[in-house]
């Protein structure tokens, strides 16, 4: 699929080549063992925790997206925590944002047996990087947005030689190249909008380093932390609206950031589209879409669960990346740096003008 758009590609990555009277997705390859005579050596499918076909397609399909191997696993956290267990032992250093993720942030802390875990401030991570191994990155990061120079990092990164690691959740590998920034490891959680109906959760880690994927694959095998074959074709049925899903989910986002920005009731509205967003610049530079994710305050604790009770069209749900809009107010959750009223919203496929509408009537004065 070289020389296409990823338009293009997401619609036909990873199927096989057309075969008479053949469909053009084969469905899940459901096995435990495969048929297997004489030498191991003899067959590509063994057992599928060694490996299954319905994950080579999508394997294949995200690495054409990626630029990288992909190695996939049963959650965006088991690719993680796969990730670090492989890259880090005692007396190693992680240097990582504390921004990010907080389920990346507990696993570091609570699991990571004898390695320093520096959580740093952004302006302090080029410090923090000094004697570490790997550096973790998300941009933008969840949930509070916060764009990141990912060249100039990765290349901080490397001159204090350290892998650098990006969590590309919120972007995904058609709004931000990781790799093609420097970062040595693309970590996904898939279970967002590369999936983009609500209904799975599975993530991968992309890298150009074929030692390193080969390790990331034996460790999987070994930990048995591997996808189910029904839902990685789910996956990559999905896969091919990508790139639609994410044009409306983000022109949504768009939409509504306007909307909350120029309100004198919202505060600290955060869309790295927006041109008076810190991270804009950045952005500009680093990213080929804006995202469907918007973040802001709307005062108070009270106020943000009457806004969410109050929306017809914005369903009250973690996470994000679904063809339905969702927000929650984050604080609920603990572990994150949020305000009471701080609400982080996932735009999804509804209609502009009906989004806006239900947005602006939940915020009326009338729910002060
Ligand atoms: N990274 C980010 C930025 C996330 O938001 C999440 C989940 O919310 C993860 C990683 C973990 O992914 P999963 O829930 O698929 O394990």
């Amino acid at each position: 699929m070289s020389g296409h758009g990823d338009g293009t590609r997401v619609v036909r990555a990873g199927l096989p080549a057309p075969e008479q009277g053949q469909p053009f997705m084969p469905g899940p390859v459901f096995a435990g063992p495969f048929h297997l005579q004489g030498e191991v050596s003899s067959s590509e499918w063994l057992y599928t925790r060694y490996g299954n076909p319905s994950w080579a397609r999508y394997e294949a399909a995200l690495g054409e997206l990626e630029g990288g191997e992909v190695v996939l696993f049963a959650s965006g956290m088991a690719a993680a925590s796969a990730l670090l267990l492989t890259s880090l032992g005692p007396g190693s250093a992680l240097a990582i944002d504390r921004g990010c993720y907080r389920g990346v942030r507990l696993f570091a802390e609570g699991h990571l047996q004898g390695v320093e875990v520096r959580l740093a401030p952004p302006a302090e991570l080029e410090n923090a990087l000094q004697g570490a191994q790997m550096l973790w990155l998300e941009s933008p990061s969840n949930p509070k947005l916060e764009v990141y120079d990912l060249a100039a990092l990765d290349e901080a990164a490397h001159a204090a030689g350290a892998v650098c690691v990006v969590d590309n959740t919120t972007a995904g590998p058609l709004y931000q190249k990781a790799l093609d920034l420097g970062a040595d490891f693309v970590l996904t959680s898939a279970t967002k909008h590369l999936s983009g109906h609500s209904d799975l959760v599975l993530g991968y880690v992309a890298t150009r380093d074929a030692e390193r994927a080969q390790a990331l694959r034996d460790w999987r095998t070994e930990a048995g932390s591997v996808p189910g074959p029904f839902e990685v074709w789910l996956a990559h049925r999905s896969l091919a609206t990508l790139a639609l899903r994410l044009e409306r989910g983000s022109a949504n986002a768009l939409a509504l950031a306007e909307l909350l920005s120029a309100r004198d009731d919202v505060i600290d509205v955060r869309y790295p589209g927006l041109p008076g967003d810190p991270g804009h610049e950045i952005a500009r530079r680093q990213m080929l879409g804006w995202g469907t994710i918007v973040a802001f305050d709307v005062g108070s604790r009270e106020r943000a669960e009457r806004f969410l009770a109050d929306c017809e069209l914005v369903t009250e749900a973690s996470s994000f990346g679904g063809v339905l809009t969702t927000a929650e107010r984050r604080g609920r959750w603990g572990g994150d740096d949020v305000t009471e009223g701080f609400i982080r919203l996932s735009a999804g496929c509804e209609e502009t003008a009906d989004l806006v509408a239900d947005v602006e009537r939940a915020l009326a004065p009338a729910h002060p």
